[in-house]
């Protein structure tokens, strides 16, 4: 055979190869027909929407979506939204209108702000919280993995209307067999150090920014800290004091949000959501470097001058 009859009876072969396809996939379409009919989904395809009603449809479900978010946002109290010490403060959020009865797309894109709120500042404070009602949401908690190690949860002790509270990074050894915070060693000396401001123990609150002791001592995760913290806020919320005073860097980070270490922070007064914030060393560090006790005297010294405290007399 000539190549240009090869060339020829091949391409027919080809159309006669598609052919057959196409009546292939022509059955296969009418069998699935005939199967829908079966199953009565034939109305479902007669009257279903078209396309560009659904995608319509879907950018207005979208739009009261974002509208409705946005407002819940808007509603956070302003006082929530004090900016920590180092950080930008939110942008007010553009609120877009809401959606009419008639389901009117909203008119005005939302974008968040670029700055999220803190952990903190989004934390909406409950109205009329109690340290019982906080201890009893706590309950036997098992929201972060320290609750596998802990003989007993230390949720904090002291005055509920303490104009002083004081917050440590977690429980130590003596602090998770007894329930309470601030009992070995560290805890004798920071007693010694309330009584020098003129104040008994009781006089204050202390708690810390964990409830549950993490092993080997080590410091709390940010995992940890993250889910046990809003306690914590709780129940500074529900003491009102007039002045915190935190021990260690832990505290002082969490709370400010910051990253900056203790000795850069600690002397210096923050403003915590309205409240004066003093960091200083833990008691713990003045324990092994007793030649750091003169600098949190000092820093004592201003939370002593806030609150109109006299030292006590030898
Ligand atoms: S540390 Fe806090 S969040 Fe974690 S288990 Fe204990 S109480 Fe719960």
């Amino acid at each position: 055979m000539d190549p240009a009859k090869r060339a020829s009876v091949g391409a027919l072969s080809e159309v006669r190869d598609d052919v057959r396809s196409e009546t292939h996939l022509e059955e296969q379409v009418k069998d699935w027909l005939r199967y829908g009919e079966d199953l009565g989904l034939a109305p479902y395809y007669r009257d279903r929407a078209p396309l560009h009603a659904i995608e319509s449809a879907t950018a207005r479900v979208e739009s009261h979506n974002v509208a409705t978010a946005s407002t819940s946002s808007a509603a956070v109290p302003a006082a929530m939204a004090a900016a920590a010490p180092g950080r930008v403060p939110a942008a007010p959020i553009n609120v877009a209108a809401s959606p009419s009865a008639s389901q009117k797309p909203a008119t005005t894109s939302t974008i968040l702000p670029a700055t999220a709120p803190s952990l903190f500042e989004a934390i909406e404070r409950i109205a009329g919280d109690t340290l019982p009602r906080i201890r009893e949401d706590i309950g036997d908690c098992t929201r972060c993995k320290l609750h596998k190690g802990r003989t007993k949860i230390v949720f904090g002790t002291g005055n509920p209307n303490a104009d002083l509270m004081f917050v440590g990074e977690g429980p130590g050894r003596d602090e998770d067999l007894s329930g309470e915070p601030f009992v070995g060693r560290a805890g004798r000396l920071l007693t010694d150090m309330i009584k020098a401001m003129g104040l008994q123990r009781e006089d204050v609150y202390i708690a810390n920014v964990v409830k549950c002791r993490p092993p080997e001592n080590r410091l709390p995760e940010k995992d940890e800290i993250t889910t046990c913290s809003p306690f914590l806020m709780r129940q500074i919320d529900a003491i009102k004091p007039k002045v915190i005073c935190t021990l260690g860097s832990c505290s002082a980070q969490t709370l400010l949000q910051t990253a900056q270490g203790i000795s850069k922070l600690r002397g210096e007064w923050f403003d915590f959501r309205g409240t004066k914030l003093m960091p200083t060393y833990h008691p713990a560090y003045l324990l092994r470097n007793p030649a750091a006790k003169p600098e949190v005297w000092k820093d004592l010294q201003k939370v002593m001058a806030v609150l109109g405290l006299q030292p006590k007399k030898r």
